[in-house]
């Protein structure tokens, strides 16, 4: 089937436009001057009793492909009314014009199709049939009308191909998905074991070099674990899956119990903490701690050792309370600052020297977000990068 022209039915102008396009298609298409007059007065007077009886419709104008052969259809399609019924004189009219007449409702939509078969002497093919379109998209209008219908139908096209590109986005995006969390859940078993193996042999030798291998077989695994949880994690979010266990706790006896291991996250930088006076928070307190991980490890990440790391809390004037961890590392470019809570994005200079995947922000935006906070960054270029946070203080009203 190929679409080569539609019309959209709102008024009597429309009317002239349905039945010149018509008799223009049929012509194009090689049919007698009979039948262009009569496929094209079947098809005005169809559209005649949608425009004077429901006011919204559209006539496309089709070819169907039947076998070898094709057929030139005029496909009527209206909002049901009962203004419409399927027996109206001007309908009976055109069902005597055209060889095939069929009238049917569905879901409220009425759909008139009219068809008639062209000879094979015509010698019509999909080439053609492009070229007859393309005729009409090129067309130049005759009267300002056609002009204003024209350009519509032009944004019409735009909008359904656009519609078309983000469906296919949509799926590419779910087949991603997808992806990540079936391997996801293929790497973690394996890895689970490794580690504990690691472990195990950790706890039970003494040899110093054995040891320190093993040591790195434990963190490298580590390390891998944790991006593969990750992985899950964005399928997870995705797929509006992420469960919260959301509990009020007193903010500074939970960064309290936290500091021991963000020192073991950043053993070699200087750690400097500055919290406000405390006041109760509603969080997850499991999620929190993987967006604080995340972002005073990326300062460690994107720092040179020994350099000072911030960490402070500020109580906002509407109740809320602000994070900020300060780093004096590489910084970013403001164009860079715009993208990098997308998923996977990761600044261009960053990918060569350090590792990573680009997915700790984006987890963290989202976690924030279920959280009713938000997460933003000010930075300057080689000199550092300020991330700041919100969340809600206490239970957040319902
Ligand atoms: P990853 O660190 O694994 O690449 P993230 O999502 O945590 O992924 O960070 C995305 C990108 O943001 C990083 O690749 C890096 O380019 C940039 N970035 C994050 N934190 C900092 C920081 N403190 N200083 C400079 N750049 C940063």
């Amino acid at each position: 089937m190929m679409k080569l022209v539609h019309i959209a039915l709102e008024n009597e102008m429309d009317l002239t436009l349905a039945y010149k396009k018509s008799i223009k298609a049929a012509e194009l298409l090689g049919l007698s001057l009979s039948t262009q007059t009569a496929f094209a007065t079947a098809v005005s007077e169809v559209c005649r009793e949608i425009i004077d009886k429901t006011h919204e419709g559209v006539a496309s104008i089709e070819a169907h492909s039947q076998g070898e052969r094709f057929n030139l259809a005029a496909i009527i399609t209206y909002r049901e009314s009962a203004e419409m019924p399927s027996l109206h004189a001007g309908l009976q009219y055109a069902k005597k014009l055209v060889p095939i007449f069929n009238f049917s409702v569905l879901n409220s939509i009425g759909t008139i199709e009219l068809k008639l078969a062209i000879p094979s002497s015509a010698h019509i093919n999909r080439a053609k049939l492009v070229t007859i379109k393309n005729y009409f998209q090129n067309v130049e209008p005759t009267t300002p009308y056609e002009e204003v219908r024209q350009r519509n139908q032009e944004l019409f096209q735009i909008n359904e191909q656009s519609e078309l590109a983000r469906k296919q986005a949509e799926y590419l995006n779910e087949q991603k998905s997808e992806f990540l969390s079936v391997a996801g859940h293929e790497l973690k078993t394996p890895l689970t074991i490794l580690r504990a193996y690691a472990q195990m042999a950790l706890r039970s030798n003494s040899n110093p070099e054995t040891l320190s291998h093993l040591k790195k077989v434990d963190t490298q695994t580590l390390k891998l674990q944790t991006m593969i949880l990750q992985l899950l994690d964005i399928s997870r979010i995705e797929k509006g899956k992420a469960d919260y266990n959301m509990e009020t706790v007193d903010c500074n006896t939970y960064l309290d119990s936290m500091i021991d291991l963000i020192r073991q996250l950043i053993p070699s930088h200087d750690l400097l903490i500055n919290l406000c006076n405390s006041i109760p928070i509603y969080i997850d307190k499991l999620r929190m701690e993987q967006v604080i991980m995340n972002i005073v490890g990326n300062a460690a990440k994107y720092s040179a050792a020994g350099s000072q790391i911030k960490l402070s809390t500020k109580l906002q004037p509407n109740g809320s309370l602000l994070f900020s961890v300060q780093d004096h590392g590489i910084g970013m470019s403001e164009s860079e600052v715009q993208k990098i809570f997308e998923k996977f994005y990761r600044v261009e200079d960053v990918i060569k020297m350090y590792n990573g995947l680009g997915m700790g922000l984006y987890i963290s935006s989202k976690i924030l977000h279920d959280h009713g906070g938000k997460i933003w960054v000010e930075s300057n270029l080689g000199k550092g990068s300020t991330f700041y946070f919100v969340i809600t203080a206490d239970h957040p009203a319902p």
